[in-house]
This record gives structure tokens, sequence and C-alpha cells, in this order.
């Protein structure tokens, strides 16, 4: 048994979900199907759960929504008609986001509600329309396939008592179609994942059910060794590791969320990234292992959007319990941090900047100036990341040589630099503007 997950663009149309229709009816092992909210169909158009958060932001505010409304409802009935499926499922849709806007529910589930409609409503017409094609399909809602997450609107993460009830769907007749992006409460309250998170689904499906594969179709034929909008036709990577995908999604590789691997990843069930609009293309395998012949560096990654909480502090390797306070701060404003490279008098916390506000950032730095006397203290926004991935690093002598050898060669100044012993990755921390520069020097290097 397979699972197949299709992202937004893969059912962005009545064109696309045909495809994914002879996907399905291509291979009789493909029994669950894991879907997302339409997505764009062209550059500039828009994802219905873009359009869906508008909507709860309107409502929200008590401002005019029905504009919104009839936005989303003319995707879902052109998709409808186009398949020429039964306008029940049209009706369903209108009746469960009417229920939600009319609901006396807070604001934050109905906005986790609202979120939902785009997969629960992509779900309940791909199946209609598998079932066109004789394929007996069904629905399957995520509270009935047995996915319990954890009470974190917007943010939600699996519960392990979720595995056990997933395992019973093995038994259902035909298809099975379920929703991504969202579950229940142990007390029955929608939630869905980050965003993206219908990858999550299909993984946590995958590993409940044991599927022999799961296949996460999107618009690309492979992952690439880099960002193809940085680098033209860069190289195809044919297999990696989990951790190798992990450490690349992690830091802006957009095509599988980095939060998916771990379901996969505990259950050991390999993961295939393929192309909806190209089938027969192998695709990209991640599997525990691979080939150690293989080459060791597997991709070069970069994101921005990254800020330096820098502290300095004379002595600050003998003062005992420095970092952890440091840290116990920002886990008082609820902040996640990323990396903490750090030197003997001095440490950088690198932090997301979407996890700052003005006030945090207040807080935080009134805080440490209090509590732990720093010599300085600064917070220093626009870093980008860049990381070089691959797990044969681990015996490989040079790597970290070469990379700084591409970063001189570029003429960039390296502002940190991090390397876990896992040897995954090495991490270097760069200004954002010479992020572009950085990357094609560093693919030079590995690559080409
Ligand atoms: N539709 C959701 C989003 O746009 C989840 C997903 O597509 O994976 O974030």
């Amino acid at each position: 048994m397979k699972v197949a997950k299709f992202g937004g663009s893969s059912v962005a149309s009545s064109e696309q979900i045909k495809k994914v229709g002879s996907i399905i009816a291509d291979d009789p092992e493909r029994k669950f199907v894991v879907v997302s909210a339409p997505g764009k169909r062209f550059s500039d158009d828009s994802k219905v759960t873009d359009l869906l958060i508008e909507l709860a932001e309107l409502t929200a505010q008590n401002k005019n929504s029905d504009y919104k409304l009839t936005e989303i409802m003319k995707r879902f009935s052109e998709i409808v008609e186009e398949l020429q499926i039964s306008q029940t499922v049209l009706n369903e849709i209108e009746q469960s986001i009417q229920t939600i806007l009319n609901s006396e529910w807070s604001e934050q589930m109905k906005t986790d509600a609202l979120k939902s409609i785009g997969e629960d409503s992509s779900a309940k017409i791909v199946s209609e329309y598998l079932n066109t094609l004789g394929l007996n399909a069904q629905y399957v809602n995520p509270k009935e396939a047995g996915i319990i997450v954890s009470n974190e609107p917007g943010n939600a993460q699996v519960l392990q008592e979720s595995y056990e009830q997933l395992y019973n769907m093995r038994k259902m007749d035909g298809v099975c179609v379920i929703p991504g992006f969202f579950g229940y409460t142990n007390d029955g309250e929608l939630m869905t994942f980050p965003r993206g998170g219908s990858d999550i689904t299909g993984s946590i499906v995958a590993a409940g059910v044991q599927a022999a594969l799961y296949e996460n179709f999107t618009d690309v034929d492979s992952v690439y060794v880099v960002d193809p909008r940085v680098i033209e036709n860069p190289e195809e990577v044919t297999k990696l590791t989990y951790k190798e995908m992990r450490e690349l999604s992690y830091s802006g590789f957009g095509v599988f969320h980095d939060e998916a691997l771990m379901p996969a990843f505990r259950a050991e069930i390999p993961v295939c990234i393929k192309n909806t609009n190209n089938p027969a293309k192998p695709g990209t395998m991640i599997v525990s292992e691979k080939d150690p012949e293989t080459r060791c560096v597997v991709g070069i990654a970069a994101d921005t959007g990254f800020s330096n909480l820098y502290v300095s502090k004379y002595l600050m390797n003998r003062e005992i319990g420095f970092g952890r306070k440091l840290l116990q701060i920002l886990e008082d404003e609820s902040i996640s941090f990323e990396h903490a490279p750090s030197g003997i008098d001095n440490m950088s916390v690198i932090i997301r900047d979407d996890q700052l506000t003005a006030e945090k950032e207040l807080n935080v730095i009134n805080r440490i100036n209090s509590e732990l006397n720093p010599d300085t203290i600064s917070i220093d926004y626009g870093f980008a990341m860049v990381m070089v991935v691959g797990e044969g690093m681990m015996s490989a002598v040079g790597i970290a040589e070469k990379s700084t050898a591409a970063f001189a060669e570029a003429n960039i100044s390296i502002e940190m630099i991090n390397q876990g012993s896992s040897e995954v990755s090495v991490m270097f921390g760069i200004r954002k503007d010479k992020l572009d520069l950085a990357v094609k020097s560093l693919y030079n290097k590995f690559f080409s």
C-alpha cells in the first residue's frame, strides 16, 4: 500500500485533478490519497488557503466578507463544473463555511476551521471525481482517520496515539481520500498544522498505515542540489537520506515541509518526491541510508529572515548557568531559537525574525541587561544562513575548506560558522544581500 500526497498545484484546477485521477488509476497500490487545498494556477494567482485566511480576518474584524466568500466559492465551483461531478459537493462546502461563520466559536477556532476548508473541500472533490472514474473512493475526515493533535492552533503536532488508530484504516474499502493540514484534539477541536502542513498529514498517514512508500506529488521533477531560481537547471538529486532532507527543507528547500519527515523516518517509510505533471520521471527517493560511494555533499540550502542576538561578557565561560539563564529569558518570551554558536566570552543566538516583535525584543534586552549584566548586547537583523548539506561529510576531509574558499572567491565575509558533531551540514551565517552570490559560488565549487 502506498500513500500519495498531492500538493496545492496538483489540485489547483480541474485539469490538474484529472492528472491526479490518472496517477491514482495507474497504480492500485495507491490506496491512501492526501490532498492540499487548491494552490496557485499561475504565478500571481491566490492559494485558496490564503483566501480563507483573508475571510477569517475580515470576519474577525466584523467587515464585509461576502466578496471573499464569493471568490472562494468560485474557485470550487469552476473545478466542480469542469470535472462534471455532483453539485451536492458544492452545497456541502458552502454549508461548512456558513456553519463556521455563524458559530459562536472563538476567533482562533473559527480561523483554524476556515483554514481547513481548503483541504477538506479538495478531498471531497477528489474522492467524487475518482468515483466517476470507477475507482470506489471515499472521503475520510481526519477525525475518522484518527489524526489526533496537540492543542496548538495553526501549529498543531501529531500525538502518538494517532498511529494505532490510523493503522485500522488499512481495513477500509477502496481508495481513502484524506484532507491534509489538520487534525483534532482529544476534545474534538479542529487544529491546523503549520503552513504547508499537508505534507505532515501524508507522512503521519504513511507511518500509521505502515505504507510501503510515501509518494509526495508536487510540481517539480525532483529535489535539486540547489534552488533552481538561483541556478538555472541545477543537478537533480536522485537519492538522499532523511537527515539530509531535513536539513535541506529546514533551510529553504520548499519541496517538502521540514516537519513532515519525522513520522516517515521513525516508521522507516521511504519517501519519494514526484511530479504530478511528469509522473513517469523517477523523482527523488528519501531513505535511511545511501550508498557510501555517492558524492558526499548533496545540496546547498539557503534561507533569509534571521536575526542575531549577540551577548558578550568577560569570563562568560566560567559563569555557571549563563547560557541557561539567557535561554530561559527567551523561553519566557515564547521565542524559539535556531542556532547558538558561541565563543569563550560571547554567545550568539540565531532567531527567526517571525519569532520577534518590538515588545519581545525590548523585554529580552532589558532582562538580559538587568539579570546577566553583560558587557555588550545587540540584536542584528538581516542575516541569511547557507547550509552545505551531506551525510558523507562525516568521513570526508576538506568540506569546510572548500566552502570557505567559495565564500572567499566571491568576496563574502562569513559572520558565523556552525557545525554540529553529527556532521550532516555546515552552516554559514552571512549578510542577506550576499546570499545568491554565495550560493552560486558554492554551487560552482561542489557541483559544476
Ligand atoms: N493549504 C495549506 C497551506 O497553503 C497546507 C498545504 O498546502 O500543505 O499552507
